[in-house]
């Protein structure tokens, strides 16, 4: 008897399955478990079954019955709703499809990417590093030492006397030296912190860092590199403008512009009417830097530059407010 309310489950289910029209609703009902349906008849049967079995085969056919009854109701239910609604369960074809909303990668990660595959292009390897930085890389180890003035300029978040938001991803260039022997090809993408807000800075940024050290690299180097660079991001030849700077780990040190994106170096609102961008710093490292991660300054040297994410991404797609980057606004990300 079990099997056979078991193949009658079986039955039943199937029966449930392929209903589809409601006209067949009551045929059902009258089969199955009408007064004179199937499972009325097994359980007739079940005074047959041995005493001792009795309860056990019972209540596993009531506990089937009221499955299926409970299921025939469902398929009862939704197929009068449809019913109601005459016309709507048949798809209409003359309707327009609907797109599905697709992701992309945000402003920020497509020029990061693009950045990296450039500098790929040229032989640099890439490296990441922590977020939450020692004091020693971010400052120290780049001959920054405590009560340099230039630490104000940085405005810095900090965690500990020792630990601290990394303040620039400059910090790499330390520990990669630290951990491998030239010649060194590498940028470092990464987040970096600043305490600082308005409509040009934001307390998060982009950065990528960049450096190469080997013997005999000269300025020059530092120029071809950077040149390529922003040819190959703004898919034109920009002339290109180094003034001399100050960064404690690199000496000399240039702020690197390039002719302004938007009027081509005419003068305009975004470049203030000079015709100038400026988009990095860079120089060549300081001999200390090398000092302090044992290198020979007297047999090696090597250039070092820091861009902004942000800044480029504002030059290359014409963007005047930094903040629309992390504002997660739909109408903006979808131009990307
Ligand atoms: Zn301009």
């Amino acid at each position: 008897m079990e099997n056979e309310l078991q193949s009658l489950e079986a039955e039943a289910r199937k029966g449930l399955q392929e209903l589809t029209d409601a006209a067949h609703l009551e045929p059902f009902r009258v089969r199955f478990l009408g007064r004179k349906g199937a499972f009325s008849t097994i359980m007739r049967q079940l005074g047959s079954v041995p005493a001792e079995e009795r309860p056990r085969v019972g209540q596993l056919a009531n506990t089937i019955k009221a499955d299926i009854e409970r299921l025939f109701e469902e398929k009862k239910e939704m197929l009068s709703a449809g019913q109601g609604r005459r016309g709507v369960t048949t798809p209409d074809l003359s309707l327009p499809g609907r797109w599905p909303a697709t992701g992309r990668l945000h402003p920020i990660s497509q020029v990061m990417e693009e950045t990296c595959q450039i500098f790929e292009g040229m032989g640099f390897s890439v490296a990441e590093g922590p977020d939450v930085e020692l004091d020693y890389y971010n400052f120290e180890a780049l001959n920054i030492p405590a009560h340099h003035p230039a630490r104000d300029m940085h405005d810095t978040f900090y965690v500990s006397d020792s630990l601290l938001l990394r303040t620039h991803t400059s910090p790499m260039q330390a520990r990669i030296m630290e951990a491998r022997q030239p010649p060194l090809r590498v940028i470092a993408p990464g987040k970096v912190y600043r305490c600082d807000s308005d409509i040009t800075h934001t307390p998060m940024f982009h950065q990528v860092e960049g450096f190469l050290v080997d013997k005999k690299v000269s300025f020059a180097d530092l120029k071809g590199v950077l040149t390529v660079f922003t040819r190959k991001m703004f898919g034109k030849e920009l002339a290109l403008r180094f003034r001399p700077s100050f960064f404690p780990f690199t000496e000399p040190s240039a702020e690197v512009d390039i002719a302004c994106v938007i009027c081509g170096g005419q003068g305009c609102r975004v470049c203030k009417k000079t015709g100038w961008l400026e988009i990095l710093g860079s120089g060549m490292i300081d001999p200390e830097v090398f000092r302090m991660v044992g290198y020979d300054p007297q047999q090696y040297s090597g250039f070092a530059f820091g861009l902004g994410v942000e800044r480029i991404a504002m030059l290359k797609y014409g963007i005047d407010d930094i903040r629309l980057f992390y504002e997660n606004d739909q109408r903006f990300l979808s131009q990307f």
